[in-house]
């Protein structure tokens, strides 16, 4: 997709700080320091769109860009953040799944995952919300620059795996490289006709 205008819209907590509803919605869902801020900064050729928070976990907004005024990228809160106060993490699993239960616009979400690591509770919740509200989703393996070829490959087999989907449902992206940019926006483009 050719970009032509990447802007942001608002950041809302709660249901009636939406933006309404007015262009297809796709959803961006990971763990903290993910890479979901440099994957979207990636997809819309910005370097700052998404601000790369040095504290992140404090605050939890659901940021809302619309890009071409045509599609709306979602970015989700990040969860997992050790320091996070309490009170946050409590309040990450009800906000996110109001987000995907109530939002009509939304066509689809992709779920960020380092390629180094597990899917662990949090990816696991985030999937069965997805499948519980029929929100088709994909999932994307951050950092592949991390890697050589080989234990690439090994690591998308073991993550795919462990999360019972096939190696060839998950997208292997680097920010660093930006390999993988064009299958992310197939994926995104697939989502938003289905
Ligand atoms: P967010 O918290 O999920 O938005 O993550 P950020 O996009 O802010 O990235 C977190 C850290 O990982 C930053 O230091 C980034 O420079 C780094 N990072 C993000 N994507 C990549 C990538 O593809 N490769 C490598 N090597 N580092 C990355």
């Amino acid at each position: 997709m050719k970009i032509l205008s990447a802007e942001f819209v608002t950041s809302a907590v709660k249901v009636d700080q939406y933006p309404e509803l007015r262009l297809p919605e796709i959803a961006f869902a990971g763990r903290s320091n993910v890479g979901k801020s440099s994957l979207i900064n990636v997809l819309v050729n910005r370097k700052r769109l998404v601000k790369t928070s040095s504290t992140p976990g404090r605050t939890q907004l659901v940021n809302f860009f619309d890009i071409n005024d045509e599609i709306t990228f979602v970015d989700l809160p990040g969860y997992g953040y050790a320091k996070a106060p309490k009170r946050v993490v409590r309040e990450w699993g009800p906000m996110v799944e109001r987000y995907l239960a109530e939002r009509r616009s939304l066509k689809g979400a992709l779920l960020l995952i380092d390629i180094r690591r597990s899917p662990r509770e949090d990816e696991f919740n985030l999937i069965e919300w997805f499948r519980a509200h029929g929100i088709p989703f994909r999932v994307v393996l951050t950092k592949a620059d991390k890697f050589s070829n080989n234990k690439r490959q090994s690591n998308v087999s073991r993550i795919a795996k462990e999360l019972g989907l096939k190696s060839s449902e998950m997208i292997v992206f680097s920010a660093l490289s930006r390999s993988g940019r064009e299958e992310v926006w197939q994926a995104i483009t697939e989502l938003i006709g289905s």
